[in-house]
């Protein structure tokens, strides 16, 4: 599979409006493809504006199927088909608690949060701390308070606040973290991109209530690498 090809940065033009009819244009076309069934991840995603969470020189892109470049080593806000083709196979819904690995730009944290709502509870993970502060301002710009971001490696995702009912894992990792697989309750769900033959597999895993694993490929996706700390002597 191609790399993905970074539109230029420019001057942000586009109007309030015409972002708002951009997206109500994206949400109906990942309908159309049948990427998108649950309407509460429908009106998260007709609700979360994406612009607001895309640097300036981005902006007017955010609504093409691209990743963007965001502020930190190696952090793109995911292009917009990715959170459905996430979350639906996860079947997040209200009440959840989620756990995001890669926060990245914080979009997919605000359209979870949307997706679980007051009863759930979103936490992410960012190992970059430029990028976490992005971020951080964009969700309590856009109103998002209560999502717990996480400065660590995600490897280890977040003991304090586990078990957690669903997973994402926003970067691509050679098998799904086994802290993560721990933190997770018995039937919930996880979903990463795994390494397999050279290519990234986006991977379903589902925790049976005995603690076995069961997984289900779903289609060949392209993300970043999840960094890893060196392993120590
Ligand atoms: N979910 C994000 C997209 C994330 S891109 C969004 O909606 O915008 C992948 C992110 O994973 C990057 O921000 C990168 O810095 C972060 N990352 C890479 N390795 C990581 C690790 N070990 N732990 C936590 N985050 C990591």
């Amino acid at each position: 599979m191609a790399g993905w090809i970074i539109p230029p940065p420019k001057a942000p033009a586009a109007s309030r409006a015409e972002h708002d009819e951009a997206r109500r244009r994206k949400v109906s076309a990942l309908e159309a493809q049948g990427l998108l069934k649950s309407p509460r991840i429908k009106a998260a995603l007709l609700k979360v504006r994406r612009e607001d969470f895309i640097p300036e020189e981005y902006r007017d892109y955010a609504y093409e199927e691209v990743p963007l470049p965001l502020p930190g080593a190696s952090a793109t806000i995911s292009c917009p088909h990715s959170y459905p083709l996430f979350y639906e196979p996860l079947g997040l819904d209200r009440g959840h608690r989620f756990l995001e690995i890669g926060t990245g730009s914080g979009y997919g944290a605000a359209v979870a949060r949307e997706v679980v709502g007051d009863e759930g509870r979103v936490v992410s993970v960012e190992i970059d701390p430029l990028t976490q502060a992005f971020a951080r301002r964009n969700l309590e710009h856009a109103g998002y308070r209560d999502v717990v971001l996480v400065l660590g490696d995600g490897w280890l995702g977040h003991a304090p606040a586990a078990p957690y009912d669903r997973i994402a894992v926003t970067a691509a990792c050679d098998e799904m973290p086994p802290a993560l697989i721990a933190q997770l309750a018995p039937g919930g769900r996880a979903i990463a991109p795994l390494l397999h033959r050279g290519r990234q597999m986006l991977t379903l895993v589902t925790k049976q209530a005995d603690g076995t694993t069961r997984s289900l490929a779903i289609c060949e996706v392209l993300y970043v690498a999840l960094r890893r700390k060196e392993p120590g002597p």
